[in-house]
């Protein structure tokens, strides 16, 4: 099932985004004249695109009927994490009908993971919210060749380096799929749903274990040659010394080596065991008690607790990434900064400590109406932006 012309996928991604509209509105928006309108939506009717939702209301004159994405229409957003799977049904509008998501470990393979994301989609659809499936897009925590819908040496996931992972779903569920990198289906997610809803240009920052950066221009994900745009986690923040971090990546300096939530974690760790934050060393006591440790979630607990050293680590990694920010905002301009992830669940702090480094020392011209604000959408920006990612592919005519 496909659109037969560009005319058809313009007016199937109007209605996506825009919901139901009168056959008067779509004529003006996509600038046919009534009857060729009339015969291309007669067309997504009969292919089972569209279908009409009664009568719009009269502007003078006979009134128009008003179209919208046929209701049976579903898609599915899979967003694999590090440590867990969140799986959504939405219809045509993007719209979640179920949910589901458990915790898994990526790092124990294509095989294992794969199974429990279908045995998930199974549950979000078993109460009747999808019987058929039209397309289904997934994201997944590191680098992604989009020619072979498969992950391409991502450090965090044995074992998955050119695992099929498309072709793999693709047979399960009999429906196309379209694999990504988790930070660009949040970054589409917040183009469809979030703030950024009426922005074309924007960057998406995810703090999360690791920092990551969903470039869009042009209401379109860029991607870069090798499909690795944006890793701005291994962008150098200052020249390596003997006591700079050292990264996952084997760099020393790297922006993420000295903040997001693995260094955070090792820092709140580290002012624990040395007795500087007594408020963290007793976290530490309660948590090892369980056999657990420290977490960037325990620094926001402790920072919104007052506790200064957590106050500092905060600021300092707030600073780092505010310079890195400065940077990307001088050269791409962007309309609209978004930070989100699990770190950004630090909130206020950070997002004062980023404001402030990126207005002082970016150009006055591309901070002049930049708002740089914290993702509204939680935790569904990713299955959201999956669901997006397919559906422009199922919505376009190649
Ligand atoms: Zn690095």
């Amino acid at each position: 099932m496909r659109p037969e012309n560009g005319h058809q996928a313009r007016l199937l991604r109007l209605l996506r985004d825009g919901g139901p509209q009168s056959r008067a509105e779509l004529g003006e928006a996509v600038e046919l004249s009534k009857s060729k309108v009339a015969i291309e939506l007669d067309r997504l009717t009969e292919l089972g695109f569209v279908e009409t939702a009664g009568l719009a209301a009269s502007r003078g004159g006979r009134r128009s009927h008003v179209v919208a994405l046929a209701s049976h229409l579903r898609f599915v957003g899979v967003d694999i994490g590090a440590t867990s799977i969140d799986v959504a049904i939405t219809d045509g509008e993007l719209r979640l009908l179920a949910r589901a998501s458990a915790p898994a470990d990526v790092r124990e393979g294509p095989n294992t993971v794969l199974d429990q994301v279908l045995e998930l989609v199974g549950k979000a659809r078993s109460d009747g919210a999808a019987p058929e499936v039209h397309g289904v897009g997934v994201g997944v925590p590191g680098p992604v060749s989009q020619r072979d819908g498969a992950p391409v040496v991502p450090p965090i996931m044995p074992g998955w380096n050119h695992f099929p992972v498309r072709d793999t779903l693709g047979a399960a569920l009999g429906a196309p799929v379209m694999v990504d990198n988790d930070v660009n289906i949040m970054a589409l997610g917040e183009l469809h749903a979030g703030t950024a809803r009426s922005v074309r240009d924007l960057l998406f920052v995810k703090v999360g274990t690791g920092i990551g950066c969903g470039i869009v221009v042009g209401g379109e994900v860029y991607r870069g040659v090798t499909g690795c745009a944006g890793d701005i986690g291994h962008i150098q923040v200052e020249e390596a010394s003997a006591t700079s971090p050292v990264c996952s990546c084997g760099n020393a300096g790297c922006l993420e080596a000295w903040f997001g939530g693995a260094a955070l974690a090792r820092d709140a760790d580290a002012a624990a065991r040395s007795g500087r934050s007594s408020w963290l060393a007793e976290r530490l006591e309660s948590r090892a008690a369980d056999g657990g440790t420290l977490s960037a979630a325990d620094v926001g607990a402790a920072a919104e607790a007052g506790d200064p050293v957590a106050v500092a680590l905060i600021r300092d990694g707030g600073h780092r990434l505010g310079q890195v920010l400065a940077s990307l905002v001088s050269f791409f301009n962007p309309g609209l900064v978004v930070i989100g992830g699990g770190v950004a669940g630090l909130g206020h702090q950070l997002l004062a400590e980023v404001r402030s480094v990126v207005y002082r020392r970016s150009l006055p011209l591309a901070t002049g109406n930049l708002p740089i604000v914290l993702s509204e959408l939680g935790g569904t920006a990713g299955v959201i932006g999956a669901a997006r990612l397919v559906s422009d592919s199922v919505l376009s005519t190649a």
